[in-house]
């Protein structure tokens, strides 16, 4: 199963690899597993100056060309002096010689029992390898100062050369996706311009003849398409371009005519609605013609149905994600398997999901067989633990339920009932960058 070779396998020989591949009884594992042997990173890389670049795939490892600091300096503002003057740790008065600030280097020579004034980044004097921050000192006169006795061990509060990044060495990664940090990091090396992966290009539009856009009025039966709102908004914020195909009407040449558009315009193809068992089955038809695809019902809750492959069209491929129609469903389905498919298509490096272990706030009902994603709220408790309560009614249509969450308690395929106070694992939506 795997492809590490880069070559790309086709996704029967995939499947028929795993002795226990059941696609009607597929485990969330087991389709993640599948989804990344098949996917294979798109070619396209381009340079940007590095403040177009956040949040884009880095595509080549930065190699620090300098060292961060490049020199010795003080880490804080107040005397340099010489390790061995306080090694016996014993009261010391020094003789001040000078002073370094930052950007004025101090060239002349210090010794027993002599001192320089430094300031925060200043460079260290030859001779001195330690620094008194200033409040840990009493002023005798202008130019004698006293250190207390035990106040500071040869070393202190010196940065290094090459501390932060050190000449030679991998400074990022490649297939980092650059956060505002790394912009900073790759400014303190002097690079202005760094080669990143091209942007996926995602085609969207959602199926059902009950489905009405924005703007259109609402007959009886008739539900806005607010599938196409979210799926964009979760891809833009995965920096892909949207290529946004509208609603499709429940009709053989309408969908051909889509999903071959689609199949020659982007990278990937994500529908919503039309893969469950209940609908017509000429969007499975069509999405078997076109391409290799299998039809999963999975063990989770919400989003049982899922479509995953390639199709192709007039030469062209995309990957395609045939996710379900309820909102929820979709908007899980797209978390759990979409985007980290979508992120190694991209040429992106996997991270793992930052999952925490944290009091459950209520009785929770689980059954054992299925992993269930249900919608939470986080807060500190009284007794000062993180604790998790759901929010409101599961139902997968419940779109508040995800409007109003800020995190994913997921419950495994083994978890059982839960009672209140128990530990339960919760992946938070939003972080500090
Ligand atoms: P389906 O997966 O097509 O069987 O749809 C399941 C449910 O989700 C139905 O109640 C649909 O009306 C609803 N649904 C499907 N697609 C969308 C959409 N794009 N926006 C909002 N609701 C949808
Ligand atoms: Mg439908």
């Amino acid at each position: 199963m795997n492809t590490a070779s880069g070559i790309a396998a086709k996704l029967q020989d995939i499947t028929a690899s795993m002795s226990d591949y059941n696609p009607n009884a597929l485990t969330v594992q087991q389709a993640q597993d599948i989804m990344r042997a098949y996917v294979q990173p798109v070619c396209g890389i381009e340079k940007l100056t590095i403040r177009q670049a956040l949040g884009r795939v880095l595509a080549a490892d930065i190699i620090s060309p300098i060292n961060v600091p490049g020199h010795d300096n003080s880490a804080m503002d107040g005397y340099a002096l010489r390790g061995e003057d306080v090694a016996d740790g014993l009261e010391l008065e020094l003789k001040i010689t000078g002073t370094a600030m930052a950007g004025a280097e101090f060239t002349g020579m210090v010794g027993y029992r002599q001192c320089v004034r430094i300031m925060t980044g200043a460079l260290m004097p030859a001779a001195c390898d330690t620094v008194i921050p200033q409040e840990f000192t009493t002023k005798i006169s202008d130019d004698e100062i006293r250190i207390s006795a035990g106040s500071l061990r040869a070393g202190d509060n010196r940065r290094l050369k090459g501390e932060d990044l050190a000449i030679g060495t991998v400074a990022l990664h490649k297939g980092k996706i650059l956060t505002p940090a790394d912009l900073g990091l790759l400014a303190s090396l002097g690079i202005p311009e760094v080669s990143v992966q091209r942007r996926l290009r995602v085609a969207i539009f959602s199926t059902g003849d009950e489905l009405r856009s924005l703007g259109e009025t609402l007959e009886s039966g008739c539900v806005y398409d607010s599938n196409r709102y979210t799926l964009y908004g979760m891809l833009v914020r995965m920096g892909c371009e949207v290529l946004d195909m509208g609603v499709i009407q429940d009709n053989p040449d309408a969908l051909e005519a889509a999903m071959r558009s689609a199949c020659e315009n982007a990278d990937a193809i994500i529908t919503s609605g039309g893969v469950s068992v209940g609908d017509a089955d000429h969007t499975r038809q069509l999405m078997r013609r076109l391409g290799e695809v299998a039809f999963w019902t999975i063990a989770m809750r919400p989003g049982r149905p899922m479509a995953f492959g390639k199709v192709t069209s007039t030469g062209k491929a995309a990957y395609l994600f045939g996710l379900p129609g309820n909102p929820v469903a979709l908007m899980v389905s797209f978390y759990f398997f979409a985007r980290q498919a979508l992120q190694q298509l991209g040429g992106a490096e996997i991270v793992p999901l930052p999952i925490f272990r944290v009091k459950s706030n209520a009785n929770v009902r689980k059954r054992p067989g299925r992993t269930e994603y249900q919608r939470g709220i986080l807060s500190i408790r009284e007794d000062g633990e993180l604790g998790v309560s759901i929010t409101g009614s599961q139902g997968s249509g419940i779109l508040r339920s995800m409007s109003e969450a800020n995190c994913m308690i997921i419950l495994d395929d083994e978890q059982g009932n839960i009672t209140a106070g128990e530990k339960l694992s919760v992946l938070p939506f939003a972080g500090l960058i």
